[in-house]
């Protein structure tokens, strides 16, 4: 019989055989990469005004495929998320000192981005419900200086966005969708990534679908779609012939795709919508198991606003149990496996998520990384922006405190894994009484 003495205390755990890898490529990507290796053809771009500036058959086939899954009217393919940033930056028109407001709750590249192009990145706070940033975090960090805003939709669940958009048209913003972690997610019947003037999807292995690397920014503005092209593939040898007349930054990249990635990228957007069923079918189940317990909140559940559940985000009360979070979540973590192929990262349940991200020396000490002329250091130095620990104290206290985030609902995960998840919770929380004295 097992034990009910917890695992961190010396007990049996709930379980020890490693829960299933996520996997999510199969035959038909193999076929593809066949066919592109076939065609022994890996690459087909051009840095130059010439018809492969556009890049080989199957990145501008992936590319038609991406726009029309979301509704788009245009879709560049990127080698990352992180360079569509950059390129949307870029493609926006953010100059030196040009500020950009984001969450500090999210990815670094969300935040590293305005920077390539000297902007300056001003930090909204987040809303403790959804974890993202509202049109009212936003507005109170609106100055003259203000360009365009980065919303995140973090975890999957989509941020608030008619509000932000009337705010971004009210100011004249540019407003880009950073939507890495929410593909295929809907706001009041609208795929994300088309509600702002760009959106950005992610292609890395740890999203929902994904190639390996590689990225997708989305528009319906012909303008932006151009820019992002150029931005894409070194602008700066091709703008003279293509008679480009707006050469604020035009200076490029080699951002590109190539035809493997855009090959099984093909495919992985024609399984997305199911992937994404099983995880909300899953987070379901895990609910319907989490509910009663006290003091920890399901991620809220609101009308229009899908959740496609890149983590399974839960907000954690320690006033009503008397135990912290940390011992939470370091009982929880004694209790479950590791997860096949992601063994090195130990069981899949984290405090928080990323620390606010205007912790890191690149904010703390921009100066020392830009150097002291730079639009960063002198905002800084003269008091425009603040980075001061404590600016946003939503995120500080859902990372430091409330935020509990595990990545149990993925594909492959079966009824039995899934109650062993909820089983874990349970036995905690039958014991947290023996946590109060644990020394973590
Ligand atoms: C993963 C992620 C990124 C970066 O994506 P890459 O494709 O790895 O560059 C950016 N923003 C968010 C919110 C992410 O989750």
């Amino acid at each position: 019989m097992k034990s009910q003495n917890l695992a961190v205390c010396g007990g049996d755990p709930v379980r020890k055989t490693p829960f299933p890898a996520y996997k999510v490529l199969g035959s038909e990507e193999k076929e593809a990469v066949n066919q592109v290796l076939e065609s022994a053809i890996l690459s087909r771009f051009l840095g130059s005004w010439h018809p492969d500036f556009y890049g080989g058959p199957f990145v501008q086939k992936f590319e038609q495929d991406w726009a029309k899954s979301c509704n788009a009217e245009f879709a560049v393919s990127m080698n990352s998320n992180t360079s569509g940033l950059y390129s949307a930056i870029g493609a926006a028109g953010i100059q030196f000192g040009d500020e950009v407001i984001v969450s500090p709750y999210t990815m670094c590249a969300s935040a590293t981005a305005p920077l390539i192009f000297n902007g300056v990145p001003v930090f909204a706070d987040i809303d403790p419900e959804t974890h993202c940033i509202t049109a009212e975090t936003i507005r109170s960090k609106i100055s003259a200086r203000t360009k365009a805003i980065i919303v995140v939709h973090l975890f999957g669940q989509v941020a608030d966005m008619e509000p932000i958009m009337k705010l971004a048209n009210e100011y004249g913003l540019i407003v880009i969708e950073d939507c890495a972690q929410a593909p295929f997610a809907k706001y009041n019947g609208k795929n994300v990534g088309t509600i702002g003037h760009m959106g950005v999807f992610s292609l890395n292995y740890h999203k929902h679908i994904h190639t390996g690397e590689g990225g997708v920014v989305t528009t319906n503005d012909e303008q932006l779609a151009d820019r992002l092209q150029l931005i894409r593939n070194h602008a700066e040898a091709v703008v003279e012939k293509k008679g480009v007349q707006n050469l604020i930054n035009m200076i490029g990249f080699n951002f590109r795709m190539g035809e493997m990635e855009a090959a099984i990228g093909i495919e992985q957007l024609k399984k997305g919508p199911q992937l994404i069923r099983e995880r909300v079918d899953n987070v379901k189940v895990i609910e319907a198991g989490l509910s009663a317990l006290p003091g920890l909140l399901m991620p809220a559940d609101i009308n229009g606003m899908d959740n496609v559940f890149y983590v399974h985000s839960l907000r954690y009360d320690a006033n009503i149990t008397g135990v912290s979070r940390d011992k939470v979540v370091t009982a929880l973590k004694a209790e479950l496996p590791v997860t096949d192929l992601r063994e090195g990262e130990g069981p899949l349940v984290g405090q928080g998520y990323v620390r606010p991200l205007y912790f890191m020396p690149i904010f703390q000490t921009p100066h020392l990384i830009f150097g002291k002329q730079s639009a960063i250091a002198k905002a800084v130095k003269s008091c425009q922006v603040s980075y001061q620990i404590g600016c946003c104290p939503q995120s500080e206290h859902a990372h430091f405190s409330s935020l509990i985030t595990h990545e149990l609902m993925r594909p492959g995960m079966t009824k039995n894994d899934l109650s062993d998840v909820v089983l874990a919770f349970h036995k905690v929380w039958e014991n947290l009484s023996s946590l109060k004295s644990l020394v973590i």
